[in-house]
């Protein structure tokens, strides 16, 4: 078995998962069950991970990932309203059409 992919959100590991079981990838997920009950082990032990069973099956598993990696961050692309003039701007732009304000940065939220 070859680890592909590993993260603390059991949900994303679980939908890679699920996407490469219908690629026709056998997989199997470890530390499924997170920290439940397992208090007393390292935190490190129990990120959920996701292991291909074939190591043939390996690069497109990881070409996979990546490409699920992109779309994700694609999504992330949401429609925004301008802070200078609180105009409402389509995804895809990063300037306000009318005050030409530039677009906040996404990962300024804190
Ligand atoms: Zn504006």
């Amino acid at each position: 078995m070859i680890k592909v992919f590993e993260d603390f959100d059991i949900m994303l590991v679980g939908h890679y998962q699920s996407v490469l079981d219908s690629n026709g990838i056998d997989t199997f997920m470890k530390n499924q069950f997170g920290t439940s009950g397992a208090g007393e082990l390292p935190f490190v032990e129990v990120v959920p991970q996701l292991w291909v069973l074939n190591e043939a099956d390996v690069e497109r598993a990881r070409a996979l990932i990546q490409e699920l990696h992109e779309n994700a961050d694609a999504e992330t692309m949401q429609a925004w309203d301008c802070p200078a003039c609180g105009i409402p701007q389509e995804a895809a732009f990063t300037h306000c059409w009318k005050c030409s304000a530039s677009r906040p940065s996404l990962s300024s939220g804190d």
